[in-house]
């Protein structure tokens, strides 16, 4: 056992694990690293796990958490769309990590929304996100997680200047192209045995342009059914 004196709590560790982020050149903007510095990834992983690792942890359900340089990586690719006041959807939001990192970039004016298809994860985010760095945000309404299925958005609060996926699509769903505002962006891996994480672009003139970032491996944004049911 580690003597108490020289063990460090949780939060040092998490603030590791950022420095790690930027030292490799994943995080680059510093809102980005204060926001994540501000949202404990400990109390989002359950217990056995290992919140600082940089690897995906199991959530239950089929689902994992994914890896911090994952949840990084995203941050930063919407970091101009999570300006404050701006809206961000977190589909796929699991442990409701990164869409409380979404309502602290966003703040208060802003609104984050998570939507999540697995009532028992959404209940676990919200008691999460209560204890994190995110809770006035949780209590003023500006960050809410719903129990929906996620291919078809959250319509109630669209248009949305980010969009996160967090779940591998076979395409790009429809619904979420036509929730992204104009000037707004959507990170969203697409793709079943192989995945490339794609940035769609909608442009002011209301065009859409896709990119692939990078390749990835997501759990699959699929029905509930088939999720509970894969092996
Ligand atoms: N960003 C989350 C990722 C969780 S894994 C995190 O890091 O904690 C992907 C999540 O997508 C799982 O929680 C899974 O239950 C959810 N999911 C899969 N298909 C979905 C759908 N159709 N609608 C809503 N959520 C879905």
């Amino acid at each position: 056992m580690e003597h108490a004196l020289w063990s460090s709590g949780a939060s040092d560790k998490n603030k590791s694990m950022v420095e790690q982020l930027r030292r490799y050149g994943i995080i680059r903007s510093s809102k980005v690293a204060e926001v994540m510095e501000a949202v404990d990834r400990g109390l989002f992983v359950p217990p056995g796990g290992s919140p600082y690792f940089d690897s995906p942890m199991p959530i239950g359900y089929n689902a994992t958490i994914s890896a911090p340089h994952m949840h990084a990586a995203c941050l930063e690719l919407l970091e101009k769309n999570l300006q404050p006041g701006m809206r961000a959807l977190d589909v796929g939001s699991g442990t409701g990590y990164l869409t409380a990192c979404f309502a602290l970039m966003v703040g208060s004016e802003g609104r984050a929304v998570g939507v999540e298809h697995i009532p028992e994860l959404v209940d676990t985010s919200i008691e999460n996100i209560k204890k994190s760095g995110a809770a006035p945000q949780l209590n003023d309404g500006a960050l809410s997680i719903h129990v929906a299925d996620g291919r078809e958005g959250w319509p109630e609060l669209a248009p949305y200047d980010a969009i996160h996926v967090g779940a591998a699509a076979p395409q790009i769903p429809e619904a979420l192209v036509e929730q992204l505002k104009p000037g707004g962006r959507m990170v969203i891996p697409v793709g079943t045995m192989f995945q490339e994480l794609k940035v769609v672009d909608k442009k002011l003139d209301g065009t859409v342009s896709v990119r692939d970032e990078t390749s990835v491996r997501y759990v699959p944004l699929t029905s509930k059914e088939a999720q509970l049911h894969a092996n």
